[in-house]
């Protein structure tokens, strides 16, 4: 059985900056500072990650307390945003993810560092969710190659059987979506709709490096080869 696990943001959507603005909207609140001291750079890390970050930077203690709240007026702010930009599932999403489902050799999933509930959000905001049964999420993990490992464990428990890593692809649009690929022993899909450029991902080596999604049979003849 193979298994790709996708990555969200810049991947299978773009949410318009609703989940940036959500994210410092909510983190000014929950930290009670009224303005970012640093540019704050999403791409490739987990929710955890950044909160923990944006406390070290303005020299905020992170607890649980205050994960827990932050997490709370994000979601809030994340909801209420989605429908108010101009957000779009990105090119070859829809038929990709349409034509891997059919087939009764592949599971999709997701590594995302989207915290599960803003996971859920944007893929139902978008009307993508129920391609997806399982997933890693930023939760728990500042590190991506955490939620890496336990995406790879949720997909186990899923099938009900154990799955090699090389079986596993990573399809996401950041250096770390590759390097958290490496980390677990999979094989890395890298495409070039984020911020990132093919000449700057080329440099981490992933296993194909395509503009975007929409190349069905190149990245099908890469996964079934
Ligand atoms: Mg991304």
């Amino acid at each position: 059985m193979k298994v790709c696990l996708f990555d969200i943001d810049g991947t299978l959507i773009n949410t318009g900056k609703a989940g940036k603005d959500a994210m410092v909207a909510a983190f000014l609140e929950a930290a009670e500072v009224t303005q970012l001291d640093h540019a704050l750079h999403l791409s490739g890390k987990t929710d955890r990650g950044i909160f923990g970050e944006l406390f070290d930077l303005h020299g905020k203690a992170l607890t649980e307390e205050n994960w827990q709240h932050f997490i709370e007026l994000y979601l809030a702010r994340l909801e209420k945003n989605l429908p108010q930009r101009q957000g779009l599932v990105l090119e070859g999403v829809v038929a990709l993810l349409a034509k891997l489902s059919q087939r009764d050799d592949v599971l999709l999933g997701l590594l995302t560092g989207n915290v599960e509930r803003g996971a859920n959000l944007k893929l139902i905001h978008y009307g993508i969710d129920h391609f997806f049964s399982f997933g890693g999420f930023g939760d728990l993990h500042p590190n991506r190659n955490d939620v890496a490992r336990a995406a790879l464990e949720a997909a186990e428990a899923y099938y009900g059987h154990p799955i090699s890593p090389r079986d596993v692809y990573v399809i996401g649009d950041t250096p770390n979506d590759i390097l958290c690929a490496q980390a677990i022993g999979a094989q890395s899909v890298a495409v070039a709709t984020g911020v990132f450029s093919i000449s700057e991902l080329s440099e981490y080596s992933p296993n194909l490096l395509i503009e975007n999604l929409a190349d069905l049979d190149g990245i099908s003849s890469f996964i079934f080869r």
